[in-house]
């Protein structure tokens, strides 16, 4: 038996066996050598896998468009046009030539040239051409270095799939009611594995770093995406205690049912309110089945980021409307692109920016593309016909920036005005605070805010200087670092004070272990994973006031990360002595 602690990717725990979808990764193509004599068979061998790599391709594609599935068929129809292209061949060719060097490398080389001058390209359709291209030379690589890839397609039986990484096509084309749990060396929970295992509820642990070469296929693993293990060929005490934290859950997940259709309220009558975070528009069903009263966070860059490309007007509209005639009267926070960082479009990024984190992110990127900004505000505001919408700005970080985030709505409204579209004029407008800046003066922004959004992830990210996706450093990301409630005392008092509500929508907010300090603290709302709500509602309805408020009191007087954390421990033991909530 062998076990892993990686990132808890997605929520959840199964048993099943493993399916090693690749064993190796574009970084460890070999290269050496050849004689001249070896021209011929290098050559050959790559158009055989280049061949593959189009039937592959072209399986596929007949398969989306057999599905009325448009839009993936053009991305791979895109695909077939590269593996196709002759003009790409001769240069590969004429880099063995002249390289001696195996075919992987001349592969390899020109791929990354041409990915280099599409992403240089003043034309944004070339630009768009990167992700793609990215996405066929992995394809003919496997097929060079014989890895052998299942086609998630087909799954005959259940899986639990091992992966260096997933690609967005992958998990597109995947048989999702066969891959039971994803296990990946790379990831952290804001990549695409994890948001995309989160919005289909598939259990996922990621960053292992080289677990794909600790597990063989047909293992047997147990994957926990709640705690972030991965237990291989479970021994008997293993597999009883798999046996009896899965009862637990699945008995808890019942008694959380019950709950569903009940307040978020605790026993003294204090009413707040529980949120979904969603990345894609067909989640909201998920929300809704979690009894979300909402969606507090729609993280609209991933319909971009899932495509790799800029969508049009009309498909954003289409998109919003999805969710927000999904989710009936309920409130739908849809935060603008959060484009950067970590999560680039290959359009206008080529992830050389020396420190993207500090960088050119969220905001700041819609800010200096206001016919994308406009473009994206006109898709709301005529969506927001269909429902209950508010607008969120992410990481402002001073009054200026949200003074032009708001002319930029006015504008929007203008030109869908000029062009006779219809749509809705009175929509609440908030902010996300997640840069200290914006903590420290939230009594200014809560003037111009309809509304406050705390955004754990990054505030805890820039406060105490910790990359959030860097797990070196990982155990400084802490919570409730003394700085960190001071800010959120800061925030909650500041939007108060100017009769706005404070909600959260980092992590944090999902954490029953933090729900009675926060609700002491004075949140409004919290929005989480749709999974958390039932966890947090039940924390909720056990707690009352005054005593959250005394839990508060008592935390803000702590002088550190781990003091807090004990606290709330024996807190939590005293008030829930059974444990309940925790899963
Ligand atoms: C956050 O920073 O807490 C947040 C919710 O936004 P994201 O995780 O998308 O950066
Ligand atoms: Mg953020």
């Amino acid at each position: 038996m062998k076990k892993f602690t990686g990132i808890p990717g997605s929520p959840g725990i199964v048993v099943g066996k493993a399916l090693l979808y690749a064993d190796n990764d574009l970084y460890e193509i070999p290269r050496y050598t050849i004689r001249k004599n070896q021209i011929e068979s290098e050559w050959k061998r790559f158009l055989t896998a280049n061949a593959e790599a189009a039937e592959e391709v072209r399986t596929l594609h007949n398969r989306m468009i057999q599905e009325a599935r448009r839009e993936e068929a053009s991305i791979l129809d895109a695909h077939l046009m590269m593996l196709e292209d002759t003009e790409l061949q001769d240069q590969i060719k004429e880099r063995l030539n002249i390289s001696l060097e195996n075919i992987e490398w001349a592969v390899r080389s020109i791929f990354c040239d041409m990915k280099e001058k599409l992403l240089a390209s003043p034309d944004p359709y070339l630009r768009e051409r990167a992700a793609d291209l990215s996405d066929v030379s992995r394809r003919v690589m496997h097929k060079l270095l014989a890895i052998k890839k299942a086609s998630l397609t087909d799954l005959k039986s259940d899986v639990i799939l091992v992966s260096y990484d997933l690609l967005p096509s992958d998990i597109l084309a995947m048989n999702k009611k066969r891959v039971k749990g994803i296990v990946t060396d790379t990831g952290s929970r804001t990549s695409h594995t994890a948001i995309l295992a989160r919005a289909f509820a598939i259990p996922a642990v990621l960053g292992l770093s080289a677990v794909t070469k600790e597990i063989r296929e047909g293992e047997t693993l147990m994957v926990n995406g709640s705690l972030g293990e991965v237990i291989v060929n479970p021994d008997k005490q293993a597999a009883v205690q798999y046996q009896k934290t899965l009862d637990q859950y699945r008995k808890t997940g019942d008694a959380l049912q019950d709950i569903r259709e009940l307040p978020a309220e605790t026993g003294d009558g204090r009413r707040v309110h529980l949120k979904a975070n969603i990345e894609v528009p067909e989640e909201a069903a998920q929300a809704f089945r979690y009894g979300a009263e909402g969606i507090g966070l729609y993280r609209s860059e991933f319909l971009f980021l899932t495509s790799g490309r800029v969508i049009d007007e009309e498909e954003q509209y289409r998109a919003y409307r999805q969710v927000l005639k999904s989710m009936g009267d309920l409130p739908v926070t849809i935060r603008t692109l959060d484009i950067g960082g970590d999560k680039l479009l290959p359009e206008f990024q080529s992830g050389n920016e020396k420190n993207p984190l500090l960088g050119w992110r969220a905001i700041r990127f819609s800010l200096s593309l206001p016919d994308l900004f406009k473009t994206q505000l006109r898709a709301l505001l005529r969506a927001g016909l269909d429902g209950n919408l508010r607008i969120m700005f992410p990481m402002i970080s001073g009054i200026e920036e949200l003074e032009q985030a708001l002319a930029m709505v006015e504008e929007a409204k203008a030109d869908c005005y000029r062009k006779g579209q219809a749509y809705m004029e009175q929509i609440a407008v908030g902010t996300m605070i997640e840069i200290p800046a914006a903590a420290m003066t939230a009594d200014i922004l809560a003037e111009r805010s309809d509304f406050f959004s705390i955004g754990t992830n990054d505030l805890i990210q820039y406060a105490l200087a910790v990359d959030r996706g860097n797990e070196k450093v990982g155990y400084l990301a802490q919570p409730f670092h003394p700085a960190i409630l001071r800010f959120f005392k800061r925030i909650i008092d500041g939007a108060h004070a100017r009769r706005i509500t404070a909600g959260m929508c980092g992590e944090l907010a999902g954490d029953p272990s933090a729900a009675a300090l926060l609700l002491g603290l004075g949140l409004d709302e919290f929005s989480m994973i749709p999974q958390s709500i039932p966890l947090v509602k039940r924390i909720i309805r056990g707690v009352v006031m005054e005593d959250c408020r005394a839990l508060a009191e008592e935390a803000l007087r702590c002088t550190s990360s781990q003091q807090v954390a004990l606290l709330l421990e024996v807190w939590m033991a005293k008030h829930f002595p059974d444990g309940e909530g925790y899963i």
